[in-house]
């Protein structure tokens, strides 16, 4: 199981993006090295719905040239469950895409998956 490392002022920056946008869910992308965050890109969720989420198209691939050309790597995706429940759901399983460590931000405490 691969695991990232955060600093709180990360953390704390994911939350509050999360946060803000609850009960919607909310999304972003980890950049980094290896498993060290370097860098956390919150991205609209296009699809404004409390139980999943679409990344914006153009914000994403933005995101992608920005971490890019930041010489780093995309090694994390977020996504928050602000209605719970705490584990991954089904979709997200089916729309994990990339090969990367995908972390949910539930209600009731975090989970790193
Ligand atoms: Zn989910």
């Amino acid at each position: 199981m691969q695991s990232l490392t955060l600093t709180k002022e990360q953390l704390q920056k994911m939350i509050a993006h999360v946060d803000s946008l609850s009960p919607l869910e909310a999304c972003g992308l980890l950049a980094g090295q290896d498993s060290k965050v370097e860098a956390v890109l919150a991205v609209t969720n296009q699809a404004q719905s409390p139980t999943r989420y679409v990344m914006d198209p153009i914000e994403q691939l933005n995101a992608f040239e920005q971490i890019e050309s930041s010489g780093l790597d995309l090694i994390g995706i977020f996504h928050s469950h602000p209605t719970g429940p705490e584990t991954v759901s089904p979709t997200d399983i089916a729309q994990a895409a990339y090969a990367v460590v995908y972390v949910i931000l539930a209600r009731v405490g975090r989970r790193f998956s």
